[in-house]
Parts: C-alpha cells; sequence; structure tokens
C-alpha cells in the first residue's frame, strides 16, 4: 500500500510543527511518499522579494537563510546539524549563484524559479527530521524526480504521462527500498529542466500528480483544517464536517468557495480512482473528509452551500448577437486575454453577461475596448454581487429541486441576479446581490442541509 502525504506551510512552518508532522508520518502504515509546501510565509516573501531584485538580493538571500537556518538549529545538533548544513549550504549555494545569474533573471520563467525555491528547503529540513528520529528517508527536488510541467510562466500543469514514467525510474526504487522520499510540491521541470510552478497553492496539485504518478493507493492532503465543511462556519455556526463525498462534488466546492483544497487536485487522481482524504495535522486523531467515487444515497438534498462574494457582471449588449456566435467568440477571447476567470456565462437573443471578479472589471474594460465599436451596443455592470454554489450529488436529477431552492432564496427577500443550472449534475449555482447572501446560505443550510429533504423530492 503506498500513500502520498502532503503537508501544507503551517503544517511544516515552525520546529514544533515539523516534529508533528514527523510523528504523524513514521505513525502511517506501508509505504509513505512525503510532498511539501514551503514553509509558511516563505512563498509569500519570496513572490515580493523577487520584484525588487537584482537591488534586494542582498536582503532576501539573508532572510531567507536567517529563517530556515533558525528552524534547522532548533531541530537538529551535533552530527544531524552537520549532516543537515552540508545539504543547506549546497542549495543555498545554487541559490546564491541563481540569483546573481543575469542571463537567467532574463528568462520569462526565472520567477517560477525564484519562487519555487522554498519548498526545496521545508523538504530538505523535513526530511532530516526523519531521519535524526531513525528513519531512511531522501529529499528529492521535482528535478530529480522527473516531475514534468508545461504551460506558460507561473501557470504550469502536469504532464502526466511523462511524469509517470521518469518517477517510476527515479523515485519507485527508494519506495522498494523502504526509503521515505520528501518531494518538493508547488513546481515541475519543463523540458529543458527548468522549474515552472503550479500556480498558487499548487503544492496539492502536486502532490496528486505524485500519486498519479506512482499509482498510490491513496492521497491525503494535511492542512490546518478539519475538513469539507457543509458550509463556511463564520457565517453558519452549526455547520458540520463533510465526512465523505465524491470527486464531483469536491470539485465544485473546492473551485467556487471552501478554500480547502486546490481545485486542480482532484483530476489526477480522479482519473485514477484514488481516493484522496482531507486530514489536520494539528488534530490527526480527526478522520477528516474522505474524497472517492462512491455515490452512496443520501437522506438530504445538499451536502454544503458555498459562496463567492466580490463578484460582478458584466452584460454586454449588441442586436441579436445570439445570432453571431463568431462575436461571443470574441468577446470571450478578449477577456481570456487577461487571463481572468469566468465564474459563469449566460446569453439571451441580444445579450452575454459574465460572471467574474470585481478586481478584474477594470481591466476586462480595456479589453473590450479595443474591439470593433460595431460590436457592442452597450455594456452594464453590475457591483457587491455573490455567487452561491449549492453542491449536491445527483442533484439536478432530483425532480422539482430547483423549485425548492428558489422558494428558499425568495424567502431571503433575495433577487437572482443570474442562473447556472445543468452545467454540473452536482451543483446549482446563483447569483445573488452581496447584502442578501449570507441570508440565503442560512436558509439553504438550515432547510436542506444534514435533515431529510421535503417529502416528493
Ligand atoms: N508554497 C506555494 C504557495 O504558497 C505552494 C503551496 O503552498 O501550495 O503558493
Ligand atoms: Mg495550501
Amino acid at each position: 500500500m503506498i500513500t502520498v502525504m502532503k503537508f501544507g506551510g503551517t503544517s511544516v512552518g515552525s520546529p514544533e510543527a515539523l516534529q508533528r508532522v514527523a510523528k504523524i508520518i513514521i505513525d502511517g502504515s506501508g509505504s509513505k511518499i512525503i510532498v511539501v509546501s514551503a514553509m509558511s510565509g516563505i512563498t509569500n516573501f519570496l513572490v515580493k522579494g523577487v520584484d525588487g531584485l537584482p537591488d534586494s538580493r542582498n536582503d532576501l538571500i539573508e532572510e531567507f537563510e536567517k529563517k530556515h537556518a533558525d528552524v534547522a538549529s532548533q531541530l537538529f545538533d551535533g552530527e544531524s546539524l552537520a549532516e543537515f548544513m552540508k545539504d543547506f549550504e549546497e542549495r543555498m549555494g545554487r541559490f546564491r549563484n541563481l540569483l546573481s545569474d543575469e542571463a537567467a533573471s532574463k528568462d520569462p520563467y526565472y520567477k517560477d524559479n525564484i519562487t519555487s525555491q522554498g519548498e526545496r528547503f521545508s523538504s530538505l529540513i523535513l526530511s532530516h527530521v526523519l531521519r535524526s528520529a531513525g528513519v531512511r528517508s531522501v529529499a528529492l527536488t521535482s528535478e530529480d524526480c522527473g516531475i514534468y510541467a508545461e504551460g506558460r510562466p507561473l501557470s504550469g500543469s502536469a504532464d502526466l504521462r511523462k511524469s509517470e514514467s521518469m518517477m517510476n525510474i527515479k523515485v519507485k526504487p527508494y519506495i522498494d527500498e523502504g526509503v521515505i522520499p520528501v518531494i518538493t510540491g508547488f513546481y515541475g521541470i519543463k523540458n529543458d529542466g527548468l522549474p515552472l510552478t503550479f500556480g498558487r497553492g499548487g503544492s496539492d496539485y502536486s502532490a496528486a500528480v505524485v500519486a498519479n504518478a506512482m499509482n498510490a493507493d491513496l492521497l491525503e492532503i494535511w492542512t490546518d483544517v478539519d475538513g469539507f465543511m457543509s458550509a463556511d462556519p463564520r457565517i453558519i455556526p452549526d455547520a458540520i464536517k463533510i465526512e465523505e463525498m465524491n470527486f464531483s462534488e469536491a470539485a465544485e466546492l473546492a473551485y467556487f468557495g471552501a478554500k480547502v483544497l486546490h481545485p486542480r487536485t482532484i483530476e489526477p487522481v480522479r482519473i485514477k480512482h484514488i481516493p484522496l482524504k482531507v486530514r489536520n495535522s494539528f488534530k490527526p486523531e480527526e478522520p477528516g473528509t474522505i474524497i472517492h467515487h462512491l455515490r452512496r444515497p443520501r437522506d438530504d438534498m445538499l451536502r454544503s452551500v458555498a459562496m463567492k462574494t466580490d463578484l460582478s457582471i458584466i452584460a454586454i449588449n449588441s442586436a441579436e448577437i445570439a445570432y453571431h456566435p463568431e462575436m461571443v467568440a470574441r468577446i470571450i477571447e478578449k477577456i481570456a486575454e487577461n487571463e481572468v476567470v469566468i465564474y459563469s456565462i449566460s446569453t439571451s437573443l441580444s445579450t452575454v453577461a459574465f460572471l467574474v471578479h470585481s478586481n478584474d472589471v477594470k481591466s476586462i474594460f480595456a479589453k473590450l475596448n479595443t474591439l470593433d465599436p460595431g460590436d457592442i451596443e452597450r455594456i452594464e455592470v453590475k457591483n457587491d454581487m455573490a455567487l452561491v454554489c449549492a453542491v449536491g450529488d445527483n442533484l439536478l436529477s432530483k425532480c422539482g429541486v430547483s423549485a425548492e431552492i428558489f422558494t428558499a432564496v425568495k424567502e431571503a427577500k433575495a433577487n437572482v441576479e443570474m442562473i447556472s443550472e445543468g452545467a454540473s449534475d452536482v451543483s446549482l449555482n446563483f447569483v445573488v446581490p452581496m447584502s442578501r447572501v449570507t441570508d440565503v446560505v442560512k436558509i439553504l443550510h438550515n432547510k436542506y442541509v444534514g435533515s431529510e429533504s421535503d417529502e416528493g423530492l
């Protein structure tokens, strides 16, 4: 049995946290492969620092080194410290060289290279903590493992097939020998061997890629919360922890609301039917949430109600736009140039409306202004919108569900501004004004989560 265990920034963020994590790893059964984020705060520090280069170079490297050396000095002494320092100095040397390499700084992927440095050091520290506890372990970078990635700077995707064949050669022998690899999350390497990061929070995705490549039996994402919740507990104090759900439900929830898991974590494990558990490293006795293929019949209509605030609807009017799909395509292409996320699209005869984050409105306008003026008659923007995402397995195959949900929305005196239904069979998404959204979530949660839905459904 192979388990991939991923530990996030807070789980490896202090000497105590690292000791706790080492115990979790040692207590686990079967073969284990570890994936880690950078220590908490480190990636933010690097992201900020990189913009000040080359002037900030000395401060950056000094502070970076100090942060890691301080943690190490509290964890190791004598021989274990000497052993650690040997590896540490070597990696610091490479980082220093990278920071003074002028040619490298001109590479469009330079930021990927700098911001991926945190993981190289957290993995090194954790691997040495395991070793000093008497466990055989090796710290491996994504370069060492052959985790391959492709895509634009700062937003890579893994090449699953290539990573699988490389990792079988480079990582599998360690597993067979009983050695625990501690692998860098957050980035892979391009065909030229240089780093490409998977986007912020991407270590969860890395762990899923490793689980996929190694054909693991289980993926455990260890974080600082108990698991997925039926709603945000800050809004719904009696929100309950979700014990199990299927991949589709988890993917929708991760994407639309809950910040428990990076949304891209699901796909690499789903395609290989590898179950995923979300666990709390500060409370290892808690079972967490298990996400798998199972579709068990349930009584309650909704698994969870998530919400996303600070959104805007941009409605573009143009006569008979429905008869001009090429124009819709042009508009979408323009918006996509900015790499903004479009949460929902809806069309009518002469309108196409997009739901986007309010921060993106300005840049979208700038792009739309470059379209042929004949294309667009009018653009309207509605700010202060919120998206409600009601998630439940097989939700839309049950007759009358929408009527039930929108009756509840009416009770909250909220006007529905936009609806997206049917795009996924596990969720019903709609937009209401931000001022009403918490009431909507409260009423829906109260009525349909954790209790039996009304008769007739
Ligand atoms: N360290 C990276 C970040 O902060 C990746 C991660 O934590 O998942 O975004
Ligand atoms: Mg994270």
